[in-house]
């Protein structure tokens, strides 16, 4: 399997990448990112709202400083959220990203909730995109009819959609959907973050123990071979390279069949759909 995925604009992205939510901004956080680049992930997602962009370009810096990787293989992926809707807005939330990231160009720029002046912000990250301040602009959390739409307003198509995938939301119909519109979708949340059990499900221990594998590796290369991009997230060093090494071993016919049962249909964690949640995400 090829190590990165074609975007619609041609530019090369790693199928595997590293998440950094919920790791507080500081050390910490930096040395994350550092040990996850050390491990080999060359692609790194955070967003205006993870808190941790300006360690996530501390760690950048230093990597690229000492050695460790050039910044031309490292794909750095920020988002705009909900406050930073809107033409004017957007344009500005980017500007703050990159001054905190302390970065000259960020590789991919994405809209990360369907919700609020997405359309204006679209405009944006258009503008950016074609000033070359971004090598790929995209969404999260937008379902195939709302990518639908977006897309046939826009004059530049989202390149990647970044939605909650794995066993348990396996959304194998709207992913076709996705595809169809040429854009790449990319699995947040590949584990479900261990909610109800992924670790420890009995179906994935069974097709891990049969490939001499762990359940996690398992979801990361179930939703790899299905063509997603996956950015999982661990601060543990150890996890970091068990996440990494997904590339010598293969799913046959049988485990997929196996995994296709734990569908529920519903998202485990985000559902831009249900009232409540908008409500949340807007308190
Ligand atoms: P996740 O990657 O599914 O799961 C992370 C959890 O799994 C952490 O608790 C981690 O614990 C644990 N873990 C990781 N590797 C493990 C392993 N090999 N064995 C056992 N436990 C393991 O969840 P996520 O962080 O929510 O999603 C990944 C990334 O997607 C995020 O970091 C973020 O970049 C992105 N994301 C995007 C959106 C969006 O709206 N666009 C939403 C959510 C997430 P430890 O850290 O303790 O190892």
């Amino acid at each position: 399997m090829e190590r990165t995925l074609k975007l619609s604009n041609g530019v090369e992205m790693p199928r595997l990448g590293f998440g950094v939510f919920q790791i507080p901004e500081g050390p910490e956080c930096e040395r994350v990112v550092t040990e996850a680049i050390a491990a080999g992930y060359r692609l790194i997602d955070t967003a205006s709202s993870y808190g941790n962009e300006r360690s996530v370009g501390r760690a950048v810096k230093r990597a690229v400083e000492t050695g460790l990787v050039r910044r031309e293989e490292l794909f750095i992926t920020t988002k705009a959220f909900i406050e930073e809707m809107g033409e004017v807005k957007t344009r500005e939330a980017f500007e703050r990203s990159i001054d905190r990231l302390g970065l000259d160009r960020i590789d991919l720029y994405l809209v990360h909730m369907p919700l609020g002046d997405y359309h204006g912000a679209w405009r944006a990250l258009e503008a950016l995109y074609e000033a070359g301040r971004v090598r790929a602009i995209g969404v999260c959390n937008f379902g195939a009819a709302r990518l639908m739409d977006l897309c046939f307003t826009s004059r530049i198509r989202p390149m990647v959609d970044q939605i909650e995938c794995h066993p348990h939301y396996q959304r194998t119909a709207e992913l076709e959907e996705i595809r169809s519109l040429g854009v790449v979708p990319q699995a947040w949340a590949p584990f479900a973050e261990g909610l109800k059990g992924t670790f420890t499900d009995p179906v994935l221990s069974r097709i891990a123990e049969k490939h001499g594998r762990t359940t996690a590796q398992v979801m990361l290369r179930w939703n790899l071979e299905r063509g997603l991009s996956v950015i999982p997230k661990t601060v543990h060093a150890e996890r970091m390279k068990e996440n990494a090494n997904v590339w010598d071993f293969a799913l046959d016919d049988l485990d997929r069949a196996d995994i296709a049962q734990l569908d529920t249909g519903a998202p485990s964690m985000l559902d831009v759909e249900r009232p409540s949640e908008v409500k949340r995400l807007y308190d």
